[in-house]
């Protein structure tokens, strides 16, 4: 068996890992990362996300300062608006029903613009999110949802320019490195990993760990044994690396179970998407703009209330909604009025789609699925939609259905000029919420609640912040705060701080 040793090591090879690299590094310690995947396939769920990122910002100028470049024009053709602390924790708060750990979820929010500004320096480029979190109305592009904000090159721009300051800053890292247990010294502090290398047994001796390797999302048995029945049908959006390793190794050495282990992020997602991501798609297979479309199950019924409210605060949870229904699948339909407001992907190369010029053509078209109780949905549904509101996908415009059983709470139009088209869809699971409890210093807790002498976790893998529900661009955030603060902590430590 070989040995390494470095002051810190930092289990994983995403956005949450590279974070906590660089800002140990920061310590003038030495820092070595173990990737479990090679290095063609490095950077986890984080290098699949749009890049999509949620920070707190006052005004335009605190924009300004996080974009690489924002021109007068587009200055002058744009509502960004605010997103404030207080609007943060309001979102935090409605969507996890008021679980969300009080003290986590404050340092998420009070340090995630000074996080992705220190991000910044290290050399990952942030821009505005026009094509995807913006609509033009009334000539002006309006950000909806609190994000404005999205890294140039989405999840590859990241994790490239992540991997690139690693690089610069000389944090040695080990693909093809997993690793499958801790070392504790006799006192009970964490000393080291031991890691499976390319079938090889190698041992990292350290002063300091940094946990982030992820979710179990990844784990069909896992998924099975936690999120429940069904689950095990879902297909994973992301990486097939993060199956729950960094989670069972803190366990066996004491640390708490915390956080909603039976709740996930997952979203509707491509029918015919593969069983793991495939990085030559990316989001690509991701169908996010579900609420100007209708949702329609194998019996040819609705289901959600594809209109509850903007997709940032409902596609998270709609996944779970899809993966219960019969066959685990769910037709988006929708007509011509709206098909301009599906992002980009709905266009892409890999999209299961049908059109047709009639209704009663799409219900032939729209595969297993009953075909005259879907038209009776529609001609309910469109009898139901009003025009008692003016028709805006940038906030929620009150266009609802009236007298519906399962309403459809905005922009509920009829489904009724053609031509008409479907998109199918099943679930697509992207991380879990059930992890390991740490405190706000990202160290990890044992069941009293004391920390584990040198061990620190960061990104999916900390459980506490998100219960049944998620704001999009947060957990981008949560890796890039938790990283920043557990790095810190452990290059403090390994300097003997
Ligand atoms: C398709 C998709 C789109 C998304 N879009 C967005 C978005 O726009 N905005 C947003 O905020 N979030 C988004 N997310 C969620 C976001 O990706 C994650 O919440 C976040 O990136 C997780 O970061 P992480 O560092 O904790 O985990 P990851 O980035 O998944 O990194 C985990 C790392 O650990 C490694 N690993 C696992 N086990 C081991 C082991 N035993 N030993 C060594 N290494 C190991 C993995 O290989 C991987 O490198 C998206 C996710 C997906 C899948």
């Amino acid at each position: 068996m070989s040995q390494h040793t470095s002051d810190v090591v930092v289990i994983g090879g995403g956005n949450a890992a590279l974070c906590a690299a660089l800002a140990a590094r920061e310590h003038g310690v030495t820092v070595t990362v173990l990737e479990a995947a090679t290095e063609a396939l490095r950077g986890g769920n984080s290098r699949f996300t749009g890049g999509a990122v949620r920070m707190v910002f006052d005004t335009v100028e605190d924009l300004q300062a996080i974009y690489s470049d924002l021109s007068e024009e587009e200055k002058r053709s744009a509502e960004f608006g605010t997103y404030t602390t207080e609007q943060y924790y309001d979102d935090m708060g409605r969507l996890t029903q008021y679980r969300t750990n009080p003290d986590l979820c404050e340092t998420l929010i009070t340090q995630s613009y000074d996080a992705y500004m220190w991000v910044k320096q290290k050399g990952v480029k942030y821009i505005p999110s026009f094509g995807r979190q913006a609509y033009k109305v009334g000539g002006k592009f309006k950000f909806f949802g609190g994000l404005a904000v999205q890294i140039s090159g989405g999840g590859e721009g990241l994790i490239e320019a992540l991997f690139r300051a690693a690089r610069r800053e000389e944090v040695a890292v080990h693909y093809r490195t997993r690793a499958v247990g801790l070392i504790q010294d006799a006192k009970g502090a964490v000393s080291g990993v031991r890691a499976s290398c390319q079938g090889r047994s190698e041992e990292f001796r350290c002063k300091a760990i940094v946990i982030a390797s992820g979710g179990f999302e990844s784990n069909v048995e896992w998924r099975t044994r936690y999120l429940g029945r069904g689950w095990d049908l879902a297909k994973v959006r992301g990486t097939r690396y993060n199956r729950g390793e960094g989670i069972e190794m803190a366990l066996a050495v004491g640390a708490m179970p915390y956080g909603q282990w039976s709740g996930c992020h997952a979203v509707s997602w491509d029918l015919n998407a593969p069983e793991f991501g495939d990085l030559d798609i990316g989001d690509a297979f991701s169908r996010h703009s579900y609420p100007y479309s209708l949702m329609i199950n194998a019996e040819g019924k609705r289901f959600v209330d594809e209109g509850a409210d903007l997709q940032t605060y409902t596609y998270a949870k709609y996944g779970a909604a899809v993966l219960a229904q019969p066959g685990q699948f769910a037709w988006q339909v929708w007509d011509a009025k709206t098909v301009h407001l599906q992002r980009e992907v709905y266009r892409g190369r890999r999209v299961t789609k049908v059109k047709a010029d009639t209704l009663e053509e799409l219900a032939r078209k729209l595969d297993g699925v009953n075909a005259e109780r879907f038209l009776a949905t529609v001609r309910e549904f469109n009898s139901a939609a009003r025009t008692n509101a003016e028709f805006n996908p940038a906030v929620k415009d009150g266009l609802a259905t009236i007298g519906l059983e399962l309403p459809k709470s905005n922009w509920a139009l009829p489904i009724d000029r053609p031509p008409f088209e479907g998109y199918a869809t099943t679930c697509g699971i992207t991380f879990t919420f059930g992890g390991l409890r740490v405190n706000t210093g990202a160290e990890v807790l044992d069941t009293e609640e004391r920390p584990i002498p040198g061990l620190y976790a960061a990104g999916e893998l900390v459980g506490g912040l998100f219960y049944f529900n998620y704001p999009t661009g947060a957990g981008l955030t949560s890796g890039t705060v938790f990283g920043r603060i557990a790095g810190n902590g452990a290059g403090r430590r390994a300097r003997g701080g």
